[in-house]
């Protein structure tokens, strides 16, 4: 069951890529319809971990900092705007970008009282994790760090990863569906399919949960029989 988790998970994020490049009008499922189903079944997958891990299953979480990882948004004053303007006129020939201009007046926008920036910090980094089932399948699925946060660990308890992103690709990591896959798993089976298996992985974590209770109960009670004793 977890390796078909894994499996349909990683067609979901296929088939998300491939939406993306198509236009709004041509798809009929959205990517974030198809990259939400790709990050439930990993966080299942994740709070399944130590079962896994008893089934010989190894499971590698790492964290990757790209060179720039955080995202900015900001809005300059009218003083730095023009400032702005007026040296990618003079100076840039009119190639210059405003997150160019903050990056290179950092320290002085942020100090800025007037100009506003929003950082959100490790925006840009992204969780790997690597799942090596017994068989010597192995999987690797990128989960950005918004995403991710919510059911990982602290990143700083993390062993930081190199990753090579594809240079030239649209993608960071992986990439669409290929024509192969296309016909042999279509939009509409992934879809299904990763529905269903998330349904599973649902109801294995709720009885995980229920044994782990009854255990807990089970030494209590023992503990108290021999306190008795
Ligand atoms: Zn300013």
């Amino acid at each position: 069951m977890i390796l078909k988790a894994a499996f349909w998970a990683r067609l979901a994020s296929r088939w998300a890529k491939r939406q993306q490049l198509k236009g709004n009008k041509r798809r009929t499922t959205d990517p974030e319809t198809l990259y939400e189903l790709k990050d439930t079944i990993i966080k299942k997958l994740w709070q399944l971990k130590e079962q896994l891990e008893n089934e010989k299953t190894k499971i590698e979480l790492k964290f990757y900092i790209p060179e720039e990882p955080h995202r900015y948004n900001f809005l300059f004053c009218d003083e730095h705007y023009e400032e702005f303007a007026w040296e990618r006129k003079e100076i840039y020939d009119g190639y210059y970008r405003a997150i160019e201009f903050f990056f290179d007046h950092k320290s002085e926008i942020l100090k800025c009282p007037k100009c506003k920036v929003n950082i959100q910090e490790y925006y840009y980094s992204l969780y790997s994790l690597k799942i090596k089932f017994p068989n010597n399948t192995e999987y690797h699925f990128h989960i950005p760090y918004p995403i991710g946060k919510k059911y990982f660990p602290k990143y700083k308890d993390l062993e930081e990863v190199e990753e090579l992103e594809n240079e030239y690709g649209l993608f960071r990591f992986g990439a669409p569906v290929s024509e192969e896959e296309k016909k042999l798993f279509p939009l509409k089976l992934v879809e299904k399919e990763s529905k269903r298996i998330i349904e599973k992985l649902t109801e294995a974590a709720a009885g995980l949960k229920s044994t782990t209770d009854e255990t807990t109960e089970q030494e209590h009670t023992q503990q108290e029989m021999s306190f008795t004793k």
